[in-house]
């Protein structure tokens, strides 16, 4: 039976449409209580990533910004989509998934006149009301507003990437990172893209959160990357540029081959393996990810070399989880020359701007991957399996009864283990909802404390994965608990079980 994340996000509190009490607009959502705090740990899980194991710097710009950098980085002339509305009712339609979606014919690399031609010569009709369609356009992604008042205001828009917000203090940046090259920055925010007609709910935001990573590098050192040893043997179904010219399904490859066979090089194959092991981290099933170039219709005209790790939806087929980009000097060239600020440096007297390779991870669709891949039925038990780097909480502590002083016994140990730096979460109510709500929540452990506790300073732990009972005493819990969460405890030795 196939399970509604959709349903189950909006009934737990995971994420529901924003504004709802005014009638929902497309292309935002709310993260509620347990979504909130998963965005939380996904976020967490990559940023920590590239501040300790990639020495990357972690900068915060602005998500508002003047117009000008957006002129530079050429988002302003083509960060477009193809348009077109009804002339009846007005309802805007993106042009080429129209046709796509309408007519079957695949529109990569098409221009506007040509996917005109064909809704034509197809007699493709509005989607709402059945009216003709009017002339396609490129219609402008970005949100323009105006910073300031009155005549000085200046024009101003919401960033559509953070990756431009990271270029513009490039100089600055490298004088903090000692003028080293590679140097790698990281920055997570909110970007913004007025999309014509969003639909798939969380996959296809106007506000969505990214985590992107810049490397700036000099184009004539070497393309080594010292961690390469650590995701060369890792496998994967690959999609090379080549292969879909020729229309070939995916090819197991490891990451050694990747290089090896010269698809693309060792930094490249290196950012995309480990792209693939933080999503596994998160709890994304490997087995439904894939690596695809991009072929040289698609890839921007800067790039020399394009890569997404795409996650095999069961509800919304393939979908971009990252992409990881090699964007030569373009960019800091263009602002470069619109700023009139100097981005080359120096190094041992040779002076040149850096290229960049940058990895751009969405959050939201990571987000919905993982509860897609998590998503268990057990009977009829509904869990998230998630790990417990992932899940929202770690683990629940409830009373047995709300008297006798069980409450106050349960929050003792609640306060213990939160000191001890457990994400938990302390409820009362009856036992069975209880354990019902929070494998509904993805929490791995439940940890009851009941009469027996006064006695035997014991409590019981509930293992959310196979419903595992064994009993634990307060004292050795966060030791516990630890050793499991780490893989060096099996949970069934955790303690002695009390259930089969
Ligand atoms: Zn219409």
């Amino acid at each position: 039976m196939a399970i509604n994340i959709m349903d189950v996000a909006k009934r737990r509190g995971f994420f529901w449409p924003s504004f709802e009490i005014y009638g929902s607009i497309g292309g935002f959502y709310t993260y509620g209580p347990l979504g909130a705090l998963l965005k939380l740990r996904i976020e967490r899980i990559i940023r920590d990533h590239y501040i300790n194991r990639e020495n990357c710097l972690l900068i915060e710009a602005p998500s508002l910004t003047p117009e000008e950098p957006w002129v530079a980085s050429g988002h302003v002339e083509s960060f477009t989509d193809m348009n077109v509305e009804c002339t009846k009712c007005g309802e805007p339609h993106r042009a080429d998934q129209l046709l796509e979606e309408k007519a079957g014919i695949a529109t990569e690399g098409m221009g506007l006149s040509e996917i005109m031609k064909l809704i034509r010569q197809k007699g493709i009709k509005c989607v709402k009301c059945g009216g003709a369609l009017g002339e396609p356009y490129d219609y402008n992604l970005m949100f323009k507003t105006f910073i300031g008042p009155g005549k000085n205001k200046i024009s101003g828009a919401l960033r559509p990437e953070t990756a431009q917000t990271t270029y513009m203090p490039f100089r600055r940046l490298f004088e903090l990172g000692r003028k080293r090259l590679p140097l790698g920055v990281v920055q997570l925010g909110r970007s913004y893209r007025n999309e014509i007609a969003p639909r798939q709910g969380l996959l296809r935001l106007r506000e969505f959160s990214q985590a992107e990573v810049q490397f700036f590098y000099d184009p004539e050192a070497p393309v080594k990357h010292p961690r390469f040893s650590e995701v060369k043997p890792l496998k994967i179904d690959v999609v090379t540029k080549n292969a879909q010219k020729k229309k070939t399904t995916p090819v197991k490859m490891s990451i050694a081959d990747l290089v090896k066979k010269k698809h693309t090089n060792e930094w490249i194959a290196y950012l995309l393996g480990v792209s693939v092991n933080l999503f596994e981290r998160m709890g994304i099933d490997p087995k439904k990810l894939r690596l695809r170039q991009h072929r040289d219709d698609e890839r921007s005209f800067y790039s020399s070399d394009t890569w997404d790790v795409e996650f095999m939806s069961d509800t919304y087929g393939k979908i971009e989880l990252v992409g990881v980009a090699a964007r030569t000097d373009y960019d800091l060239k263009r602002h470069q020359e619109f700023s009139r600020q100097k981005m080359s440096v120096n190094v041992d007297g040779r002076v040149f701007i850096p290229h960049v390779v940058e990895v751009a991870y969405g959050i939201d669709r990571p987000l919905y991957a993982v509860m897609e891949s998590s998503a268990k039925l057990d009977g009829d038990r509904f869990y998230f399996r998630m790990p417990y780097e992932a899940a929202p909480y770690q683990m629940a502590v409830f009373p047995l009864v709300r008297k006798d002083g069980l409450p106050e016994e349960a929050r003792k140990v609640y306060d213990m283990l939160i000191d001890a730096g457990f994400y938990a979460l302390y409820d009362e109510g009856f036992i069975g909802k209880l354990y019902y709500r929070q494998d509904e929540a993805g929490t791995p452990f439940c940890i009851t404390i009941d009469y027996e506790t006064k006695k035997d300073r014991s409590v019981t732990v509930r293992n959310r994965d196979d419903q595992k009972q064994v009993r634990v005493k307060i004292k050795e819990l966060p030791e516990i608990l630890g050793k499991v969460m780490k893989g060096a405890l099996d949970f069934s030795k955790a303690g002695k079980v009390i259930n089969k």
